[in-house]
């Protein structure tokens, strides 16, 4: 082992040294641990079964939400079907959601959507991945219903002063979705082209989609590996 390496190199190297983030049992962390252990002990499950949920879900990210949004664009019977249960529009399309009930919220000329969990995190994780940091901050859980056009404004998405703005707050079992318009220009794209422009941030509703945007990445996503800080 080399005995040359100080803390000064470290600190050099790497900066200062963060806290660990994984020395807290909290009542949850401790419960999911009991159960995982109990369940692989039972024989109902392996470490690599829960390995493999856990990489499937850490892997998903926005298609199976953007693959309705282009379905809803040019079907128009798909979307009615979808505004009236987007559970059932989530299956028809071969995406299995589970039991939660999934609520489509269109975007129209004269109305904007936004969805938020002002508890904790809820979201339509099986459509759009997990959520992102920004989402589960108190800053956008708690300003989102209060200043819902500021906090679209620190996204680079301003609403009209003419538009009304609707916030959606999801619960355990209720998520949201948002339909966001179909930009203007796009009626030579497939649906598959289509629903390469559907982004995750417009399906949260804090950005929209723009046509301009088809084939760069939008200011969204790069946002989203940035890491997005709202202003306290
Ligand atoms: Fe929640």
């Amino acid at each position: 082992m080399s005995t040359d390496h100080t803390d000064a190199d470290a600190a050099h190297a790497h900066g200062a040294p963060r806290p660990d983030q994984d020395d807290t049992i909290t009542y949850y962390r401790a419960m999911e641990i009991a159960v995982r252990e109990l369940l692989i002990d039972k024989g109902i499950l392996t470490a690599g079964d829960v390995r493999r949920q856990v990489e499937s879900m850490d892997a998903r990210g926005p298609k199976g939400g953007a693959a309705m949004v282009a379905r809803a664009w040019v079907d128009p019977a798909f979307k009615q079907r979808m505004l009236r249960d987007g559970s059932a529009a989530a299956r028809e399309l071969g995406l299995e959601i589970g039991p939660l009930r999934l609520i489509v919220v269109e975007n129209t000329p004269e109305v904007h959507n936004v969805i938020v969990c002002t508890l904790c995190s809820c979201y339509p994780r099986m459509l759009l991945g997990l959520p992102p940091d920004w989402y589960k901050s108190r800053n956008y859980r708690s300003r989102t219903v209060r200043e819902p056009r500021a906090v679209l404004a620190e996204f680079g998405t301003t609403i009209p002063a003419d538009m009304r703005i609707c916030v959606h707050d999801s619960t355990a079992d209720m998520r949201y979705l948002v339909l966001p318009l179909r930009p203007q220009g796009t009626e030579h794209l497939s649906e598959a082209e289509l629903a390469n422009m559907v982004t995750r941030d417009s399906m949260i509703g804090v950005a929209v989609i723009e046509a301009s945007r088809a084939n760069r990445v939008s200011l969204a996503e790069r946002n989203c590996s940035i890491g997005f800080n709202f202003r306290g």
